[in-house]
């Protein structure tokens, strides 16, 4: 490992266990990535025929016909959805986001029109598309479907995600099954996803990626599937794409981060990640209003998290509190907290460098101690949360 740069320009080192998120840099990228993305900078390259060695690879791991890289999985959504609607039509190509192909409707499920950062449904309005939701929150039915296709279909978009409602609605199987009845082509957004075959396996016909979550690629989004449909988002690069760009050094890097993941000894990873939910479960265990519970992922990734419910009343802190704290503290540790109105927050295992689960550790027996210690109980009232949640964002750069 390199040395740790980061209070040499100032930024706090942060550990991260909540996971692949944007806001923290995503992943740690594998060394063969880069090496590979130190390899190729300082080369020219002709980056369509990158792209095609990159497709090749894609298309080895994945089983689609073809694929490219992009910026990054959600800039995948719009090229996708782009790509459905203008076709080869250079023109329509580059009048975009305007749209004069006839064919513009994309159909998603209520239930999937999520935030992973920014709203599913722009991305899809950025290719050009016209969102059409189906169902509500919590239910869509076939005939919801089946009655919202007409003749100006484009697509069908697919959220997988533990971030989408997760009972009621339709499985891709059938939702591919009726998509494919009136002769439209399904997109599915698995950003998040180990598994690189499944949905087109399930007859999807364009899937989506990000490159720099468990891949531990560069920042970058994967596209794959059919070959047609992969083609006309590649064109989108003379257009809206343009703005999405990647680099030789991110196309590369995720051709080598690809056959990493494929030599990955995942058994080994695994086992690695389960000692350390085991040692933050021993340092929870007994403690006074704490439950540690290791659960599985949500969307059946192959990895386990650690939930630490928390009842205020005992450990004399909220859950929101305790996240909080372990944020502020040195080192800063950033808990996965999405959920933490419930009153509970996760423990993901997998962005660690080894050693930093001990520190983990220490600094939650050290928070958990005082709070405690602490006569009162710490609790900001959970409508100051939401209240003061862009503060930080409304205020930058200062
Ligand atoms: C992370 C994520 C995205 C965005 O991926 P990026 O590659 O960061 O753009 C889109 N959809 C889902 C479900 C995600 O989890």
């Amino acid at each position: 490992m390199t040395e740790d740069m980061r209070a040499s320009i100032g930024l706090r080192q942060v550990i991260n266990v909540s996971g692949t998120m944007t806001s923290l840099g995503a992943s740690i990228v594998v060394p063969e990535a880069i090496e590979a993305m130190a390899q190729i900078l300082p080369q020219f390259v002709e980056i369509t025929d990158l792209q095609r060695k990159a497709s090749a690879v894609i298309a080895r791991l994945t089983g689609g016909e073809a694929g490219f890289v992009t910026a990054s999985c959600s800039a995948g959504i719009s090229l996708a959805v782009a790509g459905a609607i203008t076709g080869e039509n250079l023109l329509a190509i580059e009048k975009l986001p305007d749209v004069a192909p006839e064919k513009n409707e994309v159909l998603v499920q209520m239930g999937h029109v999520v935030s992973y950062g920014a709203p599913v449904d722009q991305a899809i309005r950025l290719g050009g598309g016209k969102v059409v939701l189906i169902g509500q929150a919590t239910s869509t039915h076939r005939f919801h479907m089946e009655q919202a296709i007409t003749e100006k279909a484009a697509a069908a978009v697919y959220v997988v995600s533990h971030h989408v409602v997760n009972y009621g609605l339709l499985h891709l199987k059938e939702f591919v099954e009726i998509a494919h009845s009136k002769g439209v082509p399904v997109i599915v957004d698995a950003a998040s996803e180990y598994d690189l075959r499944i949905f087109l396996e399930q007859g999807a016909d364009i899937v989506l990626y990000s490159g720099h979550k468990f891949l531990g690629g560069p920042t970058s989004g994967i596209v794959t599937g059919r070959k047609d449909l992969v083609r006309h988002s590649f064109l989108q690069n003379m257009g809206i794409g343009r703005g999405m760009k990647v680099g030789k050094e991110s196309i590369f890097g995720v051709m080598v981060a690809l056959e990493a993941w494929e030599k990955r000894d995942h058994q080994a990873v695994r086992e690695r990640e389960s000692s350390y939910l085991d040692l933050w479960k021993q340092t929870l265990d007994g403690r006074p209003g704490i439950t540690a519970l290791i659960e599985p992922d949500p969307t059946n990734n192959p990895l386990d998290r650690m939930r630490v419910i928390i009842s205020p009343q005992e450990a004399h802190i909220t859950a929101w509190d305790m996240a909080a704290a372990l944020r502020r503290g040195t080192p800063p540790i950033i808990v996965r907290d999405h959920e933490v109105e419930h009153h509970y927050f996760y423990l993901d295992p997998c962005n660690l460098h080894p050693g930093e689960e001990k520190v983990v550790a220490s600094r939650l027996a050290e928070e958990f101690d005082r709070a405690r210690a602490s006569n009162d109980i710490i609790a900001t009232p959970i409508e100051d949360l939401s209240r003061h949640r862009f503060d930080g964002m409304l205020r930058w750069p200062d």
